[in-house]
């Protein structure tokens, strides 16, 4: 029995589709996905972005909206992608529960890490909604904080676009090259952005390696021939 979490940005879940908030295909490769590790015994803890609705600081420097203001308005999204990504998941018999780090008791429970453990156990799934609670962070960070809480042994990040981590953003730059392995200190040192640099350094500083995969490898998260691995070192 292993505890896994994953990673999708808000992008992710909108396949990437200009238009569209929530890509069906994507929602049923996650459900597809994550009901072959619940069968195979994992359990699955999921940490879902709000960049398919509002990104903070895109909010704060179109709109003038407040930066922490703006922050609270993309941990709402992550909220409401968690909502949606549950009730589906409900639909197709896999038991999930939302956790949010900001108190809604009428829409979701609240972030209990002892209680999550019990759910985990019960081979329920947990999706962690708003983040962390606090503005200036972002859900890559959220990621690795309750991964290394909850005490999972894989944190895998899943891309829309890209198989993996590159030396530059594939999509902008046609000389950007396929990473397979990397330590977190240099990604750190070559400040690659393919993840937020604060979770990067967090993982490094507590031990945790992660991986970076495509969304069209998702029925093989666990899979070590695919993506890339920052290691903790
Ligand atoms: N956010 C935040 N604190 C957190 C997590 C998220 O303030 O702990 C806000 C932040 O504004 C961020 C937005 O929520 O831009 C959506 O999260 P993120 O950008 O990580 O989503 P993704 O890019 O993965 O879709």
């Amino acid at each position: 029995m292993s505890r896994i979490l994953l990673k999708l940005s808000g992008e992710a879940l909108s396949g990437g589709k200009n238009g569209t908030l929530f890509d069906q295909d994507v929602l049923h490769g996650m459900v597809d996905a994550v009901r072959q590790l619940v069968a195979d015994k994992h359990e699955v803890m999921l940490v879902l972005g709000g960049g398919n609705l509002f990104r903070g600081a895109v909010l704060s420097t179109q709109l003038s909206v407040e930066r922490a203001t703006a922050d609270y308005i993309g941990m709402l999204a992550t909220i409401q992608n968690a909502l949606v990504v549950r009730d589906y998941f409900h639909a197709h018999d896999v038991d999930t529960r939302v956790a949010s780090a900001i108190a809604m008791p009428q829409v979701c429970e609240a972030y209990v890490p002892k209680r999550i453990a019990r759910h985990l156990e019960k081979g329920r799934v947990v999706i962690f909604a708003a983040g962390l609670g606090a503005p200036y962070f972002t859900t890559d960070t959220t990621a690795v904080q309750r991964a290394l809480e909850l005490g999972a042994k894989e944190v895998v990040f899943v891309k829309n676009g890209v198989n993996g981590l590159y030396t530059g953003d594939p999509k902008s730059d046609q000389h950007a090259t396929f990473i397979k392995e990397i330590s977190a200190s240099s990604v750190a040192q070559q400040a690659l952005r393919a993840l937020d640099l604060s979770a990067v350094v967090l993982a490094r500083d507590n031990g945790l390696s992660l991986r970076i995969i495509g969304m069209s490898d998702l029925s093989r998260t666990l899979d070590h021939t695919v993506g890339s691995i920052i290691k903790a070192e």
